[in-house]
């Protein structure tokens, strides 16, 4: 089964892939799809910009003659002290052309003054699959953890060196420690499931 990924996002597209490997599902990027577009996250919820990202990549990849299945993956860290901020605004959170590090040290600083026991944070991923039909589907993923303190480790990507899982941060796990647990797995797992579903 081929899968065009949408997103540009190449530590999405490095964990997905890792993440079907041995699954028989063959990932594809937009941009190897011959798909070149960085299409507008206008919604306001990760289920609204999954389905945008997946919407406009499925027609133009359709367009092209290509009718295989298209998977968007929209995801972000919701910190219960921050009333769920950054949230669906994870991204663009410090700034439209902020980096990780600018990311990271805007969290630290808004967290500076929040005690343990009301650091609680959780990673959300909300997939949006089309079939070549057309026909659309939402699964959605989570994991839960905490603010850390200081930026731990160098592994992964986006807040994973300040969110806290088991002791460590998730920048401490190794790819496949954080690839059993997370946000994007747990989602990524149902997307199979309905693969394997309608086999
Ligand atoms: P978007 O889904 O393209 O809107 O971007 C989501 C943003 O949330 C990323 O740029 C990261 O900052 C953050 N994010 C999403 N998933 C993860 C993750 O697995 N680890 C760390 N940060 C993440």
């Amino acid at each position: 089964m081929k899968l065009i990924l949408a997103t540009n996002n190449q530590n999405k597209l490095r964990e997905i892939r890792e993440m079907l490997e041995s699954t028989g599902v063959s990932v594809v990027s937009q941009s190897e799809a011959g798909i070149s577009c960085e299409v507008e996250e206008t919604g306001t919820t990760f289920a609204e910009n999954a389905a945008i990202k997946a919407e406009v990549i499925w027609a133009m990849a359709a367009a092209n003659g290509l009718h295989c299945y298209v998977l968007a993956d929209d995801s972000g860290l919701s910190v219960d002290a921050l009333n769920g901020e950054p949230g669906v605004y994870s991204h663009r959170w410090a700034g439209e052309h902020a980096t990780d590090a600018d990311r990271i040290l805007k969290m630290l600083s808004a967290m500076k003054a929040v005690p343990d026991g009301e650091r609680g944070a959780h990673f959300a991923c909300n997939m949006c699959l089309i079939e070549p039909n057309g026909e659309k589907h939402h699964f959605e993923g989570r994991v839960q953890g905490e603010i850390l303190h200081e930026a731990r480790g160098t592994n992964g990507f986006g807040y994973d060196p300040v969110f806290g899982y088991g002791g460590r941060s998730f920048a401490e796990l190794s790819a496949e420690e954080k690839n059993a647990v997370s946000h994007r797995h747990n989602a990524l797992m149902q997307v199979l499931d309905y693969f394997r579903s309608i086999q």
